[in-house]
């Protein structure tokens, strides 16, 4: 009985093996002396050599020559050892290389069992696999990105096994059996910038959710760097887990560098602004130390009118008088570069007559006109009156642009023309026609552009900065208008500026003369600690009729105002001991009616918001040094006018 069974189940196992070597999907080949005895279907199968072209043949001779010796080595292996196994190729029938792994064992002497399996398909993944980490390794070292997938329903985040180096720049994580490194989420979101944790926690399990693609930046601590990476994170859906939740798959952007290149480009534009700021600063400094002995020269000069003068005399005077205003010009000119520059000019309009401007700048520059042999006249629309304007800038303007047509005029002459634009609101229309050497085509486009010039000769025959057009129109643009021009070569250009220009009424004590009596019988104090201005502003004030005391600084200007009782006060602000802006508190705080007087900054500080910042510490007003007559009655008649209105209610 139990022989029985052995014999059944020997003859079972026989079968098996028999039923094993005909249906496995590997190879099996029988070898015996050398040569191939015996191969299962699967040879035929896979290779396409049949049974009868392979029988009696050497493995060798489906081998790449180049294997030959590999083979060999594997068949004394074999001898020796009774076993071997390795990895080879073998020619199809088709001629195409298939690869194999194959372990062979020698049953019997003379003869040798080998077992194949086909890898062709196998290697090709690894391979791709290969050089998919490569790239990734690649992306990773040299670009700061990183592969990484996320599964939901394990709720693990992971590279590429084989990648060194962390999951996200700088994180811990877990190394697994298979070398990945994977990471929870929760453990991911610790790392995370506080700030940046809902935003990115949101946008991930939406896309968990739908599988939609998404890119978010966000702030990572690296712990080896104790600082914040800044990441940026694109990732999409791949396919559905059994949970119906979506796998990510996702790259992650390390742009703490590009960030850090960002933020250096930034504070590189900052300081740049700083730089523009503080030339401006050192510009309105220099212009407050040129101005103050010129504020001297001017105020001398204006005094001297008054005094009897022969006929020569006053001229010179007046020829004095014209530079003075001309060099107080240029200081404009090169303070409003660099206003320009740092982006501030700020606009003071006022009530102006815009025709005496006109003719105001026509007069100064008639005798330039006149050296060249040129007319230069100006015609005025009758019913312009008074508008609201900035005057300096005005003038400005008009000096740019009437200068060049001058300076660009060899023959004939300048004419310029004022009016009313036609249109629903009342604008100014200023029209500058000259007989000169015109504008070529390809100069016309780019004229108004900084530094730009009409050609290399016109520079060196008429010489300028190439600033001037560049100014007027961005003060145009400041002042609500539009600046154009028609010009052709060797005929003649027409300069076009429209401005908005509100109504105004004419100020009360605007007349000089009729200003003689403005401050008669009023106390005057005049805080200024230069002899020359002090000397100057007391002296005109005095000839409009003013009883006026001095002081030297500040605090000596507080302690005459406690004293005195003054009707109006002029304080200058930059003062040894105590600057004006303080002895204006102070006197602010002094009990009524000292503290009470209306007080005039008198500075050289022409820019519009340093004016306002007095204003704001008490002031009632401010005069541009150098002081002028005109302007000075101006600013009284302003600020008492108001302070008057204040009383009366
Ligand atoms: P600058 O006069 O200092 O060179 P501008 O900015 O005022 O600088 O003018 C730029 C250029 O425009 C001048 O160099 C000149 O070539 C041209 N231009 C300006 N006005 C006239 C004009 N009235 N006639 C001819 N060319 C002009």
């Amino acid at each position: 009985m139990a022989l029985d069974l052995n014999h059944e189940a020997a003859a079972i196992e026989a079968d098996a093996a028999r039923w094993f070597f005909q249906n496995s999907d590997e190879l099996f080949i029988v070898m015996h002396q050398g040569v191939i005895a015996w191969v299962n279907p699967a040879w035929t199968a896979i290779t396409g050599w049949s049974r009868e072209e392979t029988v009696g043949k050497t493995l060798v001779d489906f081998s790449d020559p180049d294997e030959a010796e590999l083979i060999n080595a594997t068949i004394r292996t074999l001898q020796t050892t009774g076993e071997a196994a390795t990895e080879h190729r073998l020619r199809a029938r088709s001629g195409e290389w298939l690869w194999f792994r194959s372990r062979s064992t020698r049953p019997v002497r003379g003869a040798a069992l080998i077992v194949s399996r086909h890898i062709t398909e196998e290697r090709a993944r690894d391979a791709a696999a290969e050089a998919k980490r490569k790239s990734n390794e690649l992306l990773r070292a040299e670009a700061g990105i990183f592969a990484w997938s996320y599964n939901p329903d394990t709720g693990v985040y992971r590279v590429d096994p084989d990648l060194s180096g962390p999951v996200v720049p700088g994180s811990v994580a877990t190394i697994e059996a298979d070398g990945s490194r994977t990471l929870t989420l929760e453990t991911l979101i610790t790392q995370i910038h506080p700030d940046d944790v809902a935003g990115l926690t949101q946008a991930f399990f939406q896309s968990v959710d739908t599988g939609e693609k998404q890119v978010v930046s966000y702030r990572h601590w690296n712990p080896e760097g104790q600082m914040w990476s800044t990441l940026r994170a694109a990732w999409l859906g791949t396919h559905r887990c059994p949970s119906g939740k979506w796998e990510m798959l996702g790259v992650t952007h390390d742009m703490t560098e590009v960030a850090v290149a960002r933020d250096a480009a930034l504070h590189g534009e900052r300081a740049a602004q700083a730089a523009a700021e503080a030339k401006a600063q050192f510009l309105a400094n220099m212009s407050h130390e040129i101005r103050t002995p010129m504020n001297g020269v001017l105020g001398v000069l204006h005094l001297l009118k008054r005094e009897a003068l022969s006929e020569g005399g006053r001229r010179l005077l007046d020829e004095a008088l014209g530079c003075g205003s001309m060099l107080s010009e240029l200081l404009n000119d090169i303070i409003d570069f660099s206003k320009i520059e740092a982006g501030r000019l700020d606009l003071a309009p006022e009530p102006v007559c815009p025709a005496s401007i006109l003719q105001g700048v026509i007069r100064l520059l008639k005798p330039e006109a006149e050296a060249k042999g040129l007319y230069l006249h100006a015609t005025v629309e009758a019913d312009i009156g008074w508008a609201q304007l900035d005057p300096v800038r005005l003038r400005q303007i008009l000096f740019n642009l009437i200068g060049n047509a001058v300076k660009f005029t060899l023959t004939g002459g300048v004419e310029a023309r004022l009016a009313l634009a036609a249109g629903p609101e009342r604008r100014l229309r200023i029209e500058i026609g000259d007989t000169g050497v015109g504008i070529a085509a390809e100069a016309q486009e780019s004229l108004f552009e900084r530094f730009h010039q009409g050609d290399g000769s016109t520079t060196r025959r008429f010489g300028g900065s190439g600033l001037g057009l560049a100014i007027t129109q961005r003060l145009v643009r400041l002042m609500d208008g539009a600046i154009g021009f028609e010009s052709r070569e060797g005929e003649g250009s027409t300069f076009w500026v429209e401005l908005a220009a509100p109504k105004a009424e004419q100020p009360l004590a605007a007349d000089e003369d009729a200003a003689a009596t403005l401050l008669e019988g009023l106390r005057v104090l005049v805080v200024e600690d230069n002899g020359t201005n002090r000397l100057v502003a007391t002296r005109m004030l005095e000839h409009l009729g003013a009883s006026v005391e001095t002081a030297e600084n500040g605090a000596e200007g507080v302690e005459a105002a406690r004293r005195g009782r003054f009707d109006l006060i002029f304080m200058d602000v930059q003062m040894p001991v105590m600057d004006g802006v303080e002895a204006t508190r102070q006197i602010r705080a002094l009990p009524d009616p000292a503290g009470q007087a209306p007080i005039i900054a008198m500075t050289a500080n022409a820019l519009a918001h340093q004016q306002a910042s007095y204003i704001t510490a008490g002031m009632n007003g401010a005069v541009a040094k150098p002081l002028s007559p005109a302007a000075l009655v101006a600013e009284i008649s302003a600020v008492l006018g108001s302070a008057g209105a204040a009383a009366a209610a």
